[in-house]
């Protein structure tokens, strides 16, 4: 069959990249392995509780989400975050300290220790790098506002958003709007007073999903693109010929002139094998450790604590099981029955990968503990599930801007060829979304003969692993 574009990969990136080019008229097939599309974005209701096996929300500052969200008619479906969420919480000393969800919050709390509180507050006065090599994200942190705002903050914040490890993960990769900020500003605190004087908003509050969860979105892109979805078809292969590529999958084979890679890193770095050995390897460097999420359900009656956050994030010094756990029934209303809570607890990543590849059972267990000794969670839940990532999130170390540099160079060497997915430039769903968007407008431009009209093609608009943190932690 030909077709003017394959989409390989069903999750949000082929699927919101499909969309896009269907819309401007284009033949397209989206070829997903899996039975379901939606790859990491699975919700499921177990009794009256709705478990998110993976992203559980999403950023209302990333503009074009919300825009596909509202084309799809989903915007009567949408939840936002609720007011119940006040704080934060991260843990030290092995007790949880609650922050407000306000910029002064840490100002405010006794979560830092006041010597590291006056060293946060004198960010102001810390001189703007000039050039130099590439930081790792500690690195910066522990700059400009001190060594143990880094190790107390940002190391769970990282480790909770990213499964991540700060002194691994690159500045710009992860974080360069705030380098941008640095560079323009002087200060990052600088920067973010300027931007409230002119009334913008802080990120914090503005998470959002949907009444039936973060499938909603996949779900929806699948019913719009029709038939242009094929499940059950694993691509094994991708041939170049003398005008486009053939994709070999299992028996089958589609003819495209357009390829889109919408996969997982590990998948990309096995399709490139023959079309770019360059590019394959850069693929194949970005690695994505195990993860683990345990979801909980009890009667509130046994939880003494107040819920009254988004959740709570460990730094790895205090050598917790987990990573942090996310007050599910707390963000989204309709999240667990009446007279009842949800947890989503995360476990593994960079910090610990082994930790996630434990038996269910014993994740269960690990959870349960940590629950009870840090919310006073009394007796058993009403309901446990598990879901292993055995490649969880991938992880944007240092180096990795050169890495896909690479991977967009292959893409010159290859016409035709295109890369998307959440190893990129973004690894939350809104920017997954945002860099589809930009892949499509550059396969049209490639399909209708106009690629020089679209400046720098080969980088997405914005970065938002940021945003994704600082919304995600308010
Ligand atoms: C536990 C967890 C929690 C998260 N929390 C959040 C959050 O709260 N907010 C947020 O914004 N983001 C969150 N994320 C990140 C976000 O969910 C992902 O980055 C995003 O969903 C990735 O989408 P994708 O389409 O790029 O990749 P994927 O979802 O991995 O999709 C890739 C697809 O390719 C298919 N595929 C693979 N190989 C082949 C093949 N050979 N042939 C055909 N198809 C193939 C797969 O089956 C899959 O469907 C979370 C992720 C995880 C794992």
């Amino acid at each position: 069959m030909n077709y003017d574009v394959a989409v390989i990969g069903g999750g949000v990136s082929g699927l919101a990249t499909a969309y896009a080019l269907q819309q401007r008229g284009h033949r397209v097939a989206l070829l997903e392995r899996q039975v379901r599309t939606g790859g990491n974005a699975i919700s499921e209701r177990i009794g009256g509780f709705l478990m998110e096996h993976g992203p559980s929300s999403l950023n209302a500052a990333i503009p074009e989400a919300q825009a596909l969200a509202q084309t799809l008619g989903l915007d009567k479906q949408r939840l936002e975050l609720s007011p119940d969420v006040r704080y934060r919480y991260l843990l030290r000393d092995q007790r949880l300290h609650r922050i407000r969800a306000h910029p002064l919050g840490f100002a405010t709390s006794d979560y830092l220790p006041p010597r590291a509180r006056l060293r946060m507050l004198a960010e102001f006065l810390v001189p703007a790098k000039a050039g130099g090599p590439e930081e790792s994200v500690a690195e910066f942190w522990s700059r400009r506002f001190g060594r143990q705002f880094a190790e107390l903050v940002i190391d769970p914040l990282v480790g909770g958003l990213f499964a991540g490890a700060a002194a691994e993960l690159s500045m710009p990769a992860v974080f360069p709007a705030l380098l941008k900020m640095e560079q323009r500003y002087g200060s990052v605190s600088r920067a973010v007073l300027a931007k409230r004087r002119r009334g913008g908003r802080m990120p914090g509050r503005r998470l959002y999903s949907w009444r039936d969860g973060m499938q909603t979105l996949p779900d929806a892109l699948r019913v719009a693109l029709g038939e242009t979805v094929k499940l059950g078809v694993a691509v094994r292969r991708i041939r170049p010929m003398a005008s486009g590529y053939r994709i070999e999958c299992g028996a089958g084979s589609v003819q495209a002139r357009c390829v889109v890679l919408a996969t997982q890193p590990h998948v990309a770095a096995t399709l490139l094998d023959g079309l770019d050995a360059d590019g394959a390897e850069a693929a194949a460097s970005i690695d994505a450790p195990p993860l683990a999420t345990v979801f909980l359900g009890y009667r509130r009656e046994q939880v003494a604590h107040a819920l009254d956050g988004l959740g709570y994030l460990a730094p790895s010094a205090e050598q917790r099981t987990l990573s942090g756990a996310l007050f599910a029934s707390s963000m989204f209303a309709g999240r667990a029955p009446d007279g009842h809570v949800a947890f989503s607890a995360y476990l593994g990543g960079a910090r610990a990968p082994q930790l996630a590849q434990a038996p269910s059972e014993e994740l269960i267990t690990m959870a349960r503990a940590e629950f009870r000794d840090l919310l006073s969670v009394r007796g058993d839940p009403v309901v446990a599930r598990v879901r292993q990532w055995p490649r969880g999130l991938p992880q944007y170390r240092l180096g990795h801007d050169a890495k896909v540099a690479n991977l967009r160079a292959a893409e010159c060497r290859r016409p035709g060829l295109f890369l998307t997915g959440n190893y990129l430039t973004g690894l939350s769903v809104a920017s997954c979304v945002t860099s589809a968007t930009e892949t499509a407008a550059r396969v049209h431009a490639f399909l209708t003969d106009r690629a020089g009209d679209i400046p720098g093609t080969g980088t997405a608009p914005e970065r938002s692993a940021t945003a994704y943190a600082a919304a995600s932690n308010g």
